[in-house]
């Protein structure tokens, strides 16, 4: 088995780093180390634990421009937009340093005992395995909530971003967090089953994709551990016959190409009805024709590479598809190596795999319907369940539709977008459980009912 981690940036292909994978030894030295870190830290106040928030979300701040360059040089991501995956990060700090005591807080329940309430205790060390697309923001929504709670974690990244996880880590110590409170493993994912069933494990969250979802819940559930998945997304993104382009154009078309078309809740599906589709189609074309692909270091770039070939190579086959069923190239469909032009496709059809399957870059498909009912029923035909969105002016009949959307989230006249004041999370394929807000601080929590007769 290899035992070294090569780094490379994806837009040049020039070697970045290379890291030497853990011994089973150090495996066992960090899990020890987590363990008997968390034997104090659960013990400390959450005062204490949400003061050190602050330091943290300053040395983000502080080293913005040197983590947002390591993203870019690792990933690709335009260079702007590391920088933004930085600052959400920093509003992360601020939110739970304000609101985890409350949300953290016993909850007194008047019963026949002389005191009876909830206690939110820790429940010990929690691995996550996180994804490569936003480096610093998927793991911090986990950790930040998660340690604040009184865990310790354990970080297994995805390869390519090494050295955004050992950066992770580092940030963390040096906000003062207790040696062991956050670490990071450098292992192949094929040691995750060994990391989970080891007894100091208490839980798993993962953010990735389908496959890898199966592969840990089986792990999880084997070992009677908790699990939370983030998994991948095929959102829909409704556009009616009344809706603002004016206003909402550059947003619908950020909701597909952000992050170059790299992120779970991009909007996958265009569902456009018919007295708008030409227009849209016109519109949408005219924006992405204008986008900037040049070096993500650049600061004007605003698509980039993706992040691995292989990444291109499924893009590109499930457009070959399309073209091969009938679906018509507006605009792009060009490949090199790891860059793929920002494509729109229109007479896409649910018998396509851009329907079906989730398309993990910089493709949007077109399947044009009647109406808002017909545009629903498309929509909800998926296995994916993170989040659909529609664009009108009439709130009021489609707000009504709530309870017809089994996603995670629904949002009318903005893109799906996590927001840490919101819960976070998916339905059917795209996972369960949830972070952010409340909900999320409390996924890791043991729900203590303690009652005092
Ligand atoms: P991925 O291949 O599933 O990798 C994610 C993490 O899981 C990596 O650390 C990876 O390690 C590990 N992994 C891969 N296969 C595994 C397996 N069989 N068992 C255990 N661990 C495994 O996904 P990705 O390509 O990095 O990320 C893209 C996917 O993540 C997309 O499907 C996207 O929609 C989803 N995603 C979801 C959310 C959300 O919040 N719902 C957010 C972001 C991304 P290695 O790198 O070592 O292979």
């Amino acid at each position: 088995m290899k035992n070294t981690i090569n780094t490379t940036n994806p837009f040049n292909n020039k070697s970045l780093n290379s890291y030497t994978l853990f011994t089973e030894q150090q495996v066992e030295n960090s899990l020890e180390l987590a363990d008997s870190c968390f034997s104090t830290w659960k013990k400390t106040s959450v005062s204490e634990r949400t003061s050190l928030l602050s330091v943290l979300g300053d040395l983000l701040n502080k080293n913005k421009a040197e983590f947002s360059e390591l993203m870019t040089l690792e990933m690709g991501k335009p260079i702007s937009q590391s920088r933004a995956e930085i600052e959400k990060c920093i509003t992360l700090c601020d939110f739970y340093e304000t609101n985890a005591e409350s949300f953290l807080a016993d909850d007194i329940i008047e019963t026949e005992a002389e005191e009876s309430y909830i206690s939110y205790d820790p429940l010990g060390t929690i691995l996550a395995v996180m994804p490569w697309n936003y480096p610093f923001w998927q793991v911090l929504r986990f950790a930040i909530p998660t340690v604040t709670a009184g865990n310790t974690v354990l970080l297994k990244h995805a390869s390519n971003v090494t050295g955004c996880a050992l950066a992770i880590q580092e940030l963390f110590e040096q906000a003062g967090y207790p040696k062991g409170c956050f670490q990071t493993l450098l292992v192949d994912h094929k040691t995750i089953a060994s990391i989970i069933s080891n007894d100091i494990v208490k839980a798993v969250s993962l953010t990735g994709s389908e496959k890898a979802g199966k592969s840990i819940a089986e792990i999880a559930g084997k070992n009677l551990k908790k699990c939370v998945l983030e998994l991948g997304g095929n959102n829909a993104c409704i556009i009616l016959d009344d809706a603002d382009l004016d206003t909402y154009m550059d947003t619908i078309v950020n909701a597909r190409m952000q992050n170059t078309g790299q992120s779970c809740i991009a909007a996958k599906r265009f569902i456009v009805t018919e007295g708008i589709h030409d227009t849209f189609i016109k519109r949408f074309k005219a924006i992405i024709e204008n986008l900037r692909y040049s070096n993500p270091l650049d600061e004007n770039t605003t698509i980039s590479t993706l992040a691995r070939e292989d990444l291109a190579e499924d893009l590109q086959k499930q457009v070959d598809d399309a073209i091969s069923k009938g679906a018509q190239v507006v605009v792009g469909n060009s490949r090199n190596k790891l860059y793929f032009e920002a494509t729109l496709l229109a007479n896409a059809t649910p018998e396509m795999d851009v329907f079906k399957e989730e398309t993990f870059g910089p493709v949007a498909p077109v399947f044009k319907v009647k109406n808002l009912d017909e545009a629903l029923k498309l929509a909800g035909n998926s296995k994916f369940g993170l989040g659909t969105m529609v664009f009108t002016k009439d709130i009021e009949t489609v707000s009504k539709k709530v309870i017809e959307i089994n996603d995670g989230a629904f949002f009318i006249n903005e893109l799906v977008k996590s927001d840490s004041r919101l819960p976070f999370g998916g339905t059917k394929a795209s996972g369960y459980g949830r972070e952010l807000s409340q909900e999320g601080i409390r996924e890791f929590v043991n729900v203590k009912t303690v009652y005092i007769k």
